[in-house]
């Protein structure tokens, strides 16, 4: 983060403290992990003029990652790719000859794991894993991952948020999801009347915590049942009361 989005950071985090949990060292974002997304990847393509997988991966992997990533990248390749895009592989390898390891390089304007499978456009890496039994949350870069929550180290502690109007200036997602995709805004769902029901359907969209349970456990731990615990119940409350 630059200074810009630390200030806006902690200025947003007095301003909403009473609202949020301390569990161990993690401020659980309440308001901002109970509002509702609906990650309807496999019909995104289809109802947007571009995915966020579409012009470059979000952020650089981490050293670790990366040469599991690069490990396994022959294999993703020749399970998914094109015998085009594997000669591209053995050519060029995965990462962007400027940046170097953990930038993974761009192919047409996308990330190059950004594939057609199956007649759908998704990530490479995921279907990989699913097709093989590798770890997902080893193997696909973390901030892919991540959205819609956000993880910010502020030093004592961390907070855990999501997207919202609100975490947009700080926020490594910053305001496009929500002003252009329907993940991240059921209002902008509601109103598109012109939709097939089928895509990103109002039923289901859900808490932006529920879309990665197994973050909260990497990152709280022990402490990640009681942290459910609570917003769960919180979020049937908040459902009951609205
Ligand atoms: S690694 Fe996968 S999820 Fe991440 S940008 Fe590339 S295709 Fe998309």
């Amino acid at each position: 983060m630059n200074e810009r989005e630390v200030y806006a950071c902690k200025k947003y985090i007095r301003k909403h403290r009473a609202a949020m949990k301390e569990v161990g060292r993690v401020l659980l974002d309440l308001p901002a992990l109970l509002t509702l997304f609906h990650l309807d990847c496999e019909n995104c393509r289809l109802v947007h003029r571009e995915t966020c997988c579409e012009g470059g991966q979000p952020y650089a992997v981490e050293n670790r990652q990366a040469d599991l990533l690069e490990r396994e990248s022959g294999a993703i390749a020749r399970q998914l790719w094109s015998e085009r895009d594997q000669r591209g592989w053995a050519a060029e390898g995965i990462w962007d000859k400027h940046y170097g390891l953990g930038t993974i390089r761009m192919d047409h304007g996308n990330c190059l794991f950004y594939k057609e499978i199956d007649g759908r456009h998704g990530c490479s890496i995921h279907a990989y894993a699913e097709r093989s039994g590798a770890d997902v949350v080893a193997l696909k870069p973390f901030s892919c991952q991540l959205y819609p929550l956000e993880v910010i180290d502020m030093g004592e502690a961390i907070l855990l948020t999501a997207l919202t109007e609100e975490t947009a200036p700080f926020s490594r997602w910053g305001t496009d999801y929500l002003e252009h995709f329907y993940c991240a805004s059921i209002q902008r769902r509601m109103a598109a009347a012109h939709l097939d029901e089928h895509f990103f359907a109002l039923t289901g969209y859900k808490p932006a915590y529920q879309w990665n349970i197994p973050l909260l456990h990497a990152l709280l731990g022990s402490d990640a049942g009681l942290a459910l615990d609570f917003l769960g119940k919180r979020s049937r409350r908040e459902t009951v009361v609205t």
